[in-house]
């Protein structure tokens, strides 16, 4: 049987930033994957700037847009726009992000196997690919919201899921100068998420995301966004829907010598959907703690969740609720963004420069406590 120190299974961000830093770290990694790459995944390609901040290389060569500027709407009636302090989104597409930073990590030394199908994964370190089983003393499952991992280990208790519909349009079909630069978010227009437009090196992305319960309606809700920006809907090329899973605090992210990072674990963030920033995090617990289990200097991954939890759960809790009051009460909400000191807070958390809501300012605090307690009673209506 072959062995290795660690298997990472899966090569999207969470799964090649993972195995990249195991193996700039020395140890011998065999990164998996069942796609063949280049391979695209469903998703709007914005890396905040607080993600880039967790990436150990840079992603330069395959940045297609800069942006520095929110635009938010409202039921796609009023509208306004702020400017962040400095680079806020760096703009992708999945297909050349996940393909550079596996390359990368296959550059740090790790052996990358694309195609390769994993069909079990034991919590003994066995990981069975086609008729061949292979064996490490770690293995980080960073295979995503419908990946094998979190199954095989009886490890997806509790999560809640969004679902969201993406799609691009050419250039030729639009307005590229209207888009280029700014991050467009419509908020009021899908119960649990919105609508955004994100411009990329030839053309927008579209998308709407939110509540499970609105998979039978994100058709609809996309053809509003697209009549709203003068797009027609046959522009749209490459439509794709995906599920977004949302973990609860509880839900357990280890089994014997099995992690779990990335989607796999369940950390998109509720409010924004966005999980590249908490699968980067995840992807230096991990493997941290893997390095310290290698070198013995522990013998469990016991202390794995509380790190993760310690970096993310304020921010997820803050989320909900801000998600939760976004839901019932959109006016109020939008209002409270259009405080200038709110948006100075939000800027400087999606570009990393606060870690957690908890460090808002004291002029920031009144309006997030209506958010929060918004949100609440969001909570205590629904129940
Ligand atoms: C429509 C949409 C828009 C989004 N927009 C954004 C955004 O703009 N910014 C942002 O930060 N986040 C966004 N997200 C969320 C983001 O896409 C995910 O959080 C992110 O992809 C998680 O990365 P990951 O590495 O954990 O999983 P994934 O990117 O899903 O990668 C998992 C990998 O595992 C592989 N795999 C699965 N099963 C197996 C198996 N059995 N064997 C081997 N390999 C396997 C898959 O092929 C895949 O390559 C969006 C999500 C959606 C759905």
């Amino acid at each position: 049987m072959r062995s290795y120190d660690a298997i990472v299974v899966g090569a999207g961000p969470a799964g090649s930033v993972s195995a990249l830093r195991l193996a700039r770290d020395g140890a011998s990694v065999l990164l998996l994957d069942r796609a063949v790459f280049p391979r695209d995944k469903p998703c709007g390609g914005g890396l905040t700037y607080r993600a880039i901040r967790e990436l150990p290389v840079s992603v330069d060569p395959v940045v297609e847009d800069v942006v520095d500027r929110f635009e938010f709407g409202l039921r796609y009636c009023h509208r306004f726009e702020r400017r962040g302090a400095s680079t806020i989104i760096l703009m992708t597409q999945r297909k050349r992000l996940d393909a550079f930073l596996a390359e990368r990590a296959a550059e740090a030394g790790a052996e990358f196997r694309d195609g390769a199908k994993v069909t079990a994964v034991g919590e003994d370190g066995t990981v069975r690919v086609g008729d061949e089983t292979l064996r490490a003393e770690v293995v980080v499952g960073a295979d995503g919201v419908n990946g094998i991992t979190t199954r095989s280990l009886g490890l997806e208790q509790g999560y809640r899921y969004g679902v969201a519909l993406e799609g691009n349009v050419p250039y030729r079909h639009t307005r590229p100068d209207r888009y280029r630069g700014r991050a467009v978010v419509e908020l009021g227009v899908v119960p649990g998420g919105y609508g955004w437009v994100f411009a990329k090196g030839d053309h927008v992305n579209v998308g709407v995301g939110g509540w499970e319960s609105e998979g039978p309606r994100l058709r609809s809700h996309l053809a509003r966004l697209c009549a709203a920006h003068e797009i027609r809907e046959e522009a749209v090329e490459s439509l794709r829907g995906y599920r977004l899973p949302l973990r609860r605090r509880e839900d357990a992210l280890v089994r014997g010598r099995v992690m779990l990072a990335g989607d796999a674990a369940g950390l998109v963030d509720p409010l924004s959907g966005d999980g590249m920033y908490e699968a980067f995090v995840s992807a230096r617990l991990a493997s941290s703690a893997a390095l310290d289990l290698l070198a013995g200097r522990t013998d469990s991954f016991a202390s794995y969740a509380d790190r993760l939890n310690a970096e993310l759960a304020s921010h997820a809790a803050a989320s909900w609720a801000a998600k939760r009051a976004l839901d019932r009460f959109p006016r109020v909400v939008y209002g409270v963004a259009r405080i200038p000191t709110v948006w100075r807070f939000a800027d400087a958390l999606l570009r990393g420069e606060l870690r957690s809501p908890s460090e808002a300012r004291r002029t920031t605090k009144a309006p997030l406590k209506v958010v929060k307690a918004l949100g609440k009673l969001d909570e205590r209506l629904a129940a």
